[in-house]
Order: structure tokens, then sequence, then C-alpha cells
């Protein structure tokens, strides 16, 4: 059996786990998963975190090439650790914030086990907790907690053609240009994935096509403040659930090229075509929903309402920061945009690439446990589940919107570590009997 207290970074090497029993097993080792061990580690709760791939794996091989971090470095890290070398107001690359959750974890011996799958867990029948299958053995522990990620499936909609004359990838697939064959690409999709990708396609020189859906654009800066930090006082990462009909609305924001503000009229002036919602595809043509112009319009909205949040907000506290009047200003509507495309014959538009930006699902299929609804949704309050020793950490929406964000999960594993921390209290206690017994 292997020394529980040793941290281990290292691919796990044929090492069994056979037999082992913890009080608190983590399953997944991304920011969320690091995020509770420290905290589970303070409260001195014996634990272990098993990781299929690497520490942050989603951040080495799930992302594309020049993907950097969406918030500045000064906040998108965890509050026990900078990032040292780069100025708090740069976008750390997507390796390097691989790195610091290595270093994360390093610093206070994260017991860590890598290169171990879970592949079932069952509540125990003749006595508590669980028992849990892993690619290193069985092993018993009294809680679980699922940190296996916000986003773990790519979903592409069914209405994806099949026609063998395309390469269709999702985001999760795209890593840079080169990869694509020649020709025009359609990105179906405009999250901060998906126009992010569009724009470095068209900046590559590929003629783009970008499906536009409802979306938030909040501004990357603004009055000398970035969103991150207009979202920070105006309590908005804090909001505990999203807007009725805004549960599905995306976020595009870009830390590309230093940030800037997404602006797809923007991208358009610079030669992108907008489409509507992508609708279906038949025989070689593609349609898309009469729907552009009334996206563009509410993510105006949404844009000029943090603007206006944020004046109200510095005049109210007598902030001497700058005006920011151009911030206002926008680009005529491009032609795209008042004649919309309404439909597109694949090949005579050289469209040789669809990229479908279009969100993940999770995949609880190992964890067989009383804590889904009838639609397989996870059941639970801020992370603790329905079942009584099963937690979720950093699910959409977990506990506030800033949940599945590097900030957010920090603060959502200190809750479920100290529900876990108090569980072990009731779980110590004795009454007075028992107490003699002892003495
Ligand atoms: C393109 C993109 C860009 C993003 N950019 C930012 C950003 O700039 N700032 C920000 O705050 N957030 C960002 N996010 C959101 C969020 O920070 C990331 O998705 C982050 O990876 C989520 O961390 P996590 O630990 O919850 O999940 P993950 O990073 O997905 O980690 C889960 C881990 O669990 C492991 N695992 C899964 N199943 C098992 C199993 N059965 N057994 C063992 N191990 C298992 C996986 O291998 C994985 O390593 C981004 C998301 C995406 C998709």
């Amino acid at each position: 059996m292997t020394d529980l207290n040793q941290p281990v970074f290292a691919q796990h090497t044929g090492v069994t786990l056979e037999g082992t029993e913890i009080d608190t097993l983590v399953v997944g080792a991304g920011q969320a998963g690091v995020a509770l061990s420290e905290h589970l580690n303070k409260l001195g709760v014996p634990h272990l975190v098993l990781e299929r791939n690497r520490i942050a794996e989603a951040w080495r091989t799930g992302r594309w090439d020049s993907l950097v971090a969406n918030g500045p470095a000064w906040h998108d890290r965890f509050p026990g650790l900078e990032f040292d070398d780069l100025d708090a107001d740069a976008f750390a690359p997507k390796d390097r914030v691989a790195a610091y959750f290595e270093a994360y974890a390093q610093k206070f011996a994260a017991p860590i086990h890598t290169g171990v799958e879970v592949k079932k867990v069952v509540r125990n029948s003749d006595r508590a907790g669980f028992t849990v299958e892993t690619s290193a053995g069985v092993i018993q522990a009294n809680r679980v907690v699922s940190a296996t990620g916000p986003f773990q499936r790519p979903v592409i909609p069914p209405i994806a053609p099949k026609d063998d004359r395309l390469t269709q990838i999702h985001s999760a697939q795209y890593f840079n240009p080169q990869q694509l064959p020649e020709g025009a690409v359609l990105v179906v999709g405009a999250g901060s994935s998906g126009v992010q990708i569009a724009d470095e396609l068209m900046r590559a020189g590929r003629k783009v096509y970008l499906s536009v859906g409802p979306h938030d654009r909040p501004p990357r800066a603004y009055r000398g403040r970035d969103f991150c930090w207009w979202l920070g006082v105006l309590g908005l990462w804090d909001a505990e659930a999203a807007q009725p009909g805004k549960e599905h609305v995306t976020i595009a924001v870009s830390g590309a090229r230093g940030g800037h503000t997404v602006d797809f009229r923007g991208l358009a002036h610079q030669g992108m075509t907008l489409v509507g919602l992508t609708q279906a595809f038949d025989n070689g043509v593609v349609t898309f929903q009469q729907d552009l112009a009334d996206n563009l319009a509410r993510g105006d909205e949404n844009y000029l309402a943090l603007l206006d949040a944020a004046d109200a907000y510095i005049a109210r506290n007598g902030l001497d920061l700058p005006e920011e009047p151009e911030a206002r200003a926008s680009y005529p509507e491009p032609a795209c945009v008042s004649q919309p495309l309404l439909e597109l014959d694949l090949v005579q538009a050289g469209i040789r690439t669809i990229i479908w930006a279009t969100g993940y699902a999770v995949d609880f299929s190992w964890l067989q446990v009383d804590a889904f609804d009838a639609k397989g949704k996870p059941q639970h309050q801020r992370g603790v589940s329905s079942e009584p020793g099963i937690y979720f950490l950093g699910l959409p929406w977990l506990s506030r919107r800033g949940s599945t964000f590097i900030w957010g999960v920090w603060h959502d594993a200190k809750h479920i570590a100290g529900h876990i921390a108090t569980q072990r209290t009731y779980l110590a206690y004795r009454d007075a009997v028992q107490r003699q017994a002892q003495d």
C-alpha cells in the first residue's frame, strides 16, 4: 500500500491503492480538486485526491495553443499564491495556469495521485461510506467529492451534418489554424471560445463565418478597471442564479493580445461574416435563424448596463476614475447584420471546416449514488448533495456565478471542506456512557 502522506505528483506507476481507507476522497485534480485539498489540509481532514491524467490537465491539453486566461493575473488565481513572474494586469498563458496549479499543490504537499482513474463509486450497504473502484485498486472512503470539472464532455448538437467533405471538430479539439484544411471556416457558437477561435482564424487569413447566439458581452475594461473588478465590486460574481431565461447565455470575453472587448460589429468590419443561430443542414446548405440583430442588441444591452452600473458605482463612492465616453461609441451596422444571411451553400462559400464551439456536458456515469434527479442532474445545496457523504465542486452556478472560475471555486471549496469538518465533529461526539467507557 502507498504512503498517503507522501504527495505523488509523478504519473502513478502501478503502485496499488488496494485496501486504502480514507476519510475523504476527492476525484479530479483541476483547480477545484487542488483548492479543496488546501482547505481540507487546513482543517486536518485526512484525504486523497485521485486524478486520471495530470494536475490541471484541462489547461494543458484541453485548450487551444494561444489561449490565455480570461481574467488578469491579479484576479484569476487563488488567494494563497500570486503569479510572481507576470504583471498583475497581464493574462496568464494556459501552460502558465497549469504550472500555477501544480506549484500551488506542491506548496502544501497535496496528497494527489495522478494517473489514477476513479471508475465506480457505490454506497456500502453493510457499513458507512463508499466503495471506490479505481484503476489502481479498490478503496474505501467515508466521503467522496466530485471535482471532475464543469466541462467534461464536448457537446456537438445533433444538427451536425454527415458530410465527408467537411472537417468537423469541437472547440476542445481546436489547437491552431494550421491544423485545419485550407478554406473557409464556419464557427458555431460565439461565447469566449467561439469568438476567440474565429478571431484567430480570421487573423491567420481565413474567411470566417461566425454563428452568434444570445450572449453577454461585458467590456474588457472600463474607466481603468477590468471587468473582473467591476463584477466583483458590483456583486455580480456572487449572483446566486442566472436570471430566468439567461441560464444558457454565454459570456463573450477575451484576454487575447493583451485583452480587448469582444465587439462583434468590429469583427464584421474586419471581414468576418456574422450569422444568426445555426438552424439546420440540408443537402450541403446550412440555414441560420433570423435572430442575429436581436442577439447583438441584447449583447449591447448587457454591455451598456454594465457601463451604467459602473458609472453609478463611481458616483456613489466618489471614486476618481477617468471618464471614458468612447466606450459608448459603436460601429455602424455591418451589411451582414442589416441584411443577414439566412442560408449558405457550404461548397460555394468554400467552407471546408466547421468548428462547434457549442459547450460541454458533465459525465457522472462513475458516480452510482442517489445524488441525481430524474434527468441525471446533480441534486445539491452549495455542493452538498442529497446523498449524505457525496459532494460536488466546480459545477456551473454551484453556489454563484463565480463557481466555475478560478477565483470562485476556491470559495466553494472552503464551504465544502467546512461542511465535511463539521460532519466529522458530529461523528466524533461520544455521549456520557461512551466517554466513561473510554476513560
Ligand atoms: C476554453 C476555456 C477557457 C477558460 N478560461 C478560464 C479563465 O481564464 N479563467 C477562469 O477562471 N476560468 C476559465 N475557464 C473555466 C474553468 O476555470 C476551467 O474549465 C477549469 O478547468 C475548471 O476546473 P475544474 O477543476 O473544475 O475542472 P477540470 O479542470 O476539468 O478538472 C477536472 C479533473 O478531473 C479529472 N477527472 C475527471 N474524471 C475523473 C475520474 N473519473 N477519475 C479521476 N480523475 C477524473 C480530469 O482529468 C480533470 O483533470 C475556462 C474554461 C474553458 C473551457
